[in-house]
């Protein structure tokens, strides 16, 4: 059984300019530092829009912050005639260890399907990124197939194209828990990070499975995230509304000071 280090990750989604960025991380760091939480147990890492990701990078670096960060997508294409996109070359030349693949708002809102985020993530690969996968379900594929079908489905459809040994995070995010204040239970989450957990052992190996982190997301804040981080198969978070508030997102870094074994 491998030791997997939580990640607790903040999506910004298209929220705070590069000014308000570097403001932002120094606060979640000043935060951690007075509440004398070094992030080593817990691996944070930021998300913020494109155009923040050089300055949050130029300050965790020179600054030595221990925090990781990515972007919210890339391209499936390494460069060329592809107007507006961000090449995940571009993005490992920022030291940018993450990328998000496959949120619901980009499945949603720019018709994201399957082989395209397949695509995506093979770019991520390519270029030495880790993708975070994520997959959901929304209420109304929840009341139709329940809460696994949709998401295991979303997960095998790209794991059948990567090698057996990709570093990938997977996020398990009901589309129906995501910003509504109404989080799945601890248990809901479990039962799916765990049918995801296996997917990835059938589809990759199990080692892969063993040594992957999935992350829950919907609704994650400093009041339920121990909850979820005491179940076996839940690594982490993926956090949106909680990440753009530094003292509520660094409570939830702080979660082993409150788990319950
Ligand atoms: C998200 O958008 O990835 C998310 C989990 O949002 P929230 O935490 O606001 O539900």
């Amino acid at each position: 059984m491998v030791n997997r280090r939580p990640l607790i990750a903040g999506n910004w989604k298209m929220n705070f300019d590069h000014l308000r960025a570097v403001a932002f991380v120094q606060k979640i760091a000043w935060t951690l530092k007075d509440a004398k939480f070094a992030p080593t147990e817990v691996e944070v890492s930021v998300f913020p829009p494109f155009t923040d990701i050089r300055s949050v990078q130029t300050l965790i670096e020179s600054d030595s912050l221990g925090f990781a960060f990515g972007a919210q997508d890339l391209s499936p294409f390494d460069d060329g005639a592809h107007t507006g996109d961000i090449s995940g070359e571009f993005l490992a030349k920022l030291n940018c260890r993450y990328v998000i693949i496959g949120h619901s708002e980009r499945r949603q809102n720019h018709h994201e399907d399957d082989e395209l985020i397949t695509a995506k993530t093979k770019a991520a690969l390519r270029h030495g990124l880790v993708p975070v996968i994520c997959v959901g379900e929304t209420s109304d594929d929840l009341d139709k197939f329940g809460a696994s079908a949709v998401p295991v489905g979303q997960l095998r459809a790209v794991l059948a194209e990567i090698p057996a040994d990709s570093e990938i995070v997977v996020a398990y995010e009901p589309v129906w828990a995501i910003g509504s204040g109404q989080a799945a239970t601890p248990a809901q989450a479990q039962d799916v990070c765990a049918a995801l957990r296996s997917v990835i052992a059938e589809s990759l190996t199990p080692e892969t499975a063993d040594a992957t982190r999935i992350l829950y997301g919907g609704s994650v804040k400093s009041g339920n995230i121990a909850t979820f981080m005491r179940e076996k198969d839940v690594d982490g978070a993926l956090v949106g509304g909680a990440s753009l508030d530094a003292e509520e997102f660094a409570k939830i870094v702080q979660f082993p000071r409150h788990v319950i074994a």
